[in-house]
């Protein structure tokens, strides 16, 4: 069996829900299971319309609320033929909207908007999308059943990026699925979304169906997982913004989750881990273009003469430095900097440290740096006050910018020939990380200047 994923962008219309149709059907004998995601802009439509409801803005939370109605009743009378099956899935949506609406009261009148309750809200974007492809599918003789995995994945309660629980989800997931898969009905499964021990609704984490999709392709043993998306397959860079980018045929699974991580927006970093356990290829097909052969994610990616497969950029992030002529002599800088950022939960994506020990670089997300700040300040007070250390530093506004592939590390140059494209395109290179990966070379610059030194860096290795 496959299992097939389908994101957003390729569910975002009627015409993209008839394809989705077509392209199950040309695989059926695959036995696919399908992993789907809300329709494109609806769980920041749901998250927004929160929002907005805590701020009491009635108006807009309306004008909302009838939008997302309008756009899924509307896949229902444009693509269900029969008309009991359409009654059917109009009667269901209907009381999800309802009870959409209730919880949207509940934190209006509250004036609360905690993560849980943001978690529940953002759940009816993959309920709505798969209850409306499993009508589809039965309505073009394709049999199929919705499955809700607030019911199959259990979580943790970390709200908005919970952790799964494989020992019941794996199991769960076999004794739901495979007798399904067994006659021939095609699973749709919900993305995203999750629940606790005691049935709390959560999600994991922005852009978590491709999560789903190998957690499900994984349990099942499946022969592949298919992540159907809007481009031909990850690309040397972000085709929006990256003159040149091209389509990769096959990658590793380190290079795909390095990529992701540092902000490949195609697929979800923790979508490789699944899938290396039980070393099942992912493979990246476009929606809009289903013959093209897509990028193929394995263990073990052919070689190519490609050294640099791909670069990246990360926006909204802040360095903090840390600095001093005393800093010598004041024991364990660095565990007590990742110690207090830890404690606060803050992530740290970067770290870099001059050689001279006077000076210890993090990059964090730019919305967490005042509080970061401010517990660096008090935990190094003593030292502050002793001059041993300069008052903590903040640069808002950075970027990290990255460049993946496997073979770098037995490749001379690559650095060099970075930074002189960077230093050709006028681009200040303002910090470089330490010890970052073999297969990644990470570096921050001004975020004003990220689009022209990813372009820089993309041009440069263009030859290879
Ligand atoms: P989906 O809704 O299918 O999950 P996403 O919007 O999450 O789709 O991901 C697909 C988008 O990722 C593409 O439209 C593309 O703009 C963007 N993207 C960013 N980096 C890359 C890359 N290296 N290769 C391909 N696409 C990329
Ligand atoms: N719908 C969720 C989101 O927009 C999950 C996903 O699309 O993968 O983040
Ligand atoms: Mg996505």
């Amino acid at each position: 069996m496959i299992t097939m994923k389908f994101g957003g962008t390729s569910l975002g219309d009627t015409r993209r829900l008839a394809d989705v149709v077509t392209i199950v059907k040309t695989h059926i004998s695959t036995k696919p299971a399908i992993v789907a995601s809300a329709m494109s802009g609806i769980t920041d439509t749901l998250l927004e319309t929160a929002r907005l409801s805590v701020q009491r803005e009635t108006e807009k939370v309306k004008n909302n609320f009838e939008a997302m109605k309008e756009k899924h009743f509307n896949v229902a009378d444009t693509l269900i033929k029969d008309s009991a099956r359409r009654e059917e899935l109009i009667d269901r949506q209907s009381a999800i909207f309802d009870e959409l609406a209730s919880l949207l009261r509940g934190v209006s009148l509250l004036k609360e908007l905690s993560p849980r309750s943001l978690d529940a809200i953002a759940s009816f974007g993959e309920i709505l999308s798969c209850l409306q492809i499993a009508a589809i599918l039965n309505d073009s003789g394709i049999p199929a059943e919705f499955i809700d995995t607030r019911k199959v994945i259990r979580t943790d309660a970390r709200f908005g990026e919970a952790v799964v629980d494989f020992s019941v989800t794996d199991t769960r997931i076999r004794e739901i699925l495979l007798p399904l898969i067994d006659r021939s009905i095609v699973p749709v499964i919900t993305g995203f979304i999750g629940s606790t021990e005691t049935g709390l609704t959560t999600t994991l984490g922005r852009s978590g169906s491709d999560y789903t999709g190998s957690i499900v392709g994984a349990a099942t043993g499946s022969a592949e997982i298919w992540i159907w998306t809007d481009v031909d397959g990850v690309m040397t860079a972000d085709p929006r913004y990256v003159k040149g980018a091209r389509v990769l045929s096959a990658i590793s699974y380190r290079e795909a989750a390095e990529m992701s991580y540092f902000g490949a927006k195609v697929i979800h970093p923790k979508t490789m881990l699944p899938a290396i356990e039980h070393d099942i290829p992912i493979r990246i097909k476009n929606t809009f273009n289903p013959t093209h052969p897509g990028t193929l994610i394995s263990s073990s990616a052919p070689e190519t003469k490609q050294i640099v497969k791909n670069v990246t950029s990360i926006d909204h992030l802040s360095l903090v430095a840390i600095e001093g002529n005393g800093m010598l002599g004041v024991p364990g800088v660095s565990a007590r900097i990742f110690t207090t950022l830890a404690r606060i939960k803050v992530n740290v994506m970067m770290i870099s440290q001059a050689s001279s020990e006077h000076n210890v670089c993090i990059v964090i997300p730019q919305k967490d740096s005042e509080n970061a700040v401010d517990a660096l300040q008090s935990e190094f007070k003593t030292d502050i006050s002793a001059k041993n250390i300069d008052a903590v530093k903040l640069q808002t506004e950075v970027s990290i910018i990255a460049i993946v592939g496997e073979r770098m590390k037995g490749t001379r140059g690559i650095a060099g020939k970075t930074f002189s494209a960077l230093a050709q395109a006028g681009v200040n290179v303002v910090a470089i990380a330490q010890g970052s990966s073999e297969l990644n070379i990470s570096l921050v610059v001004e975020q004003e200047d990220a689009p022209k030194a990813v372009q820089a860096i993309h041009d440069a290795f263009q030859e290879l």
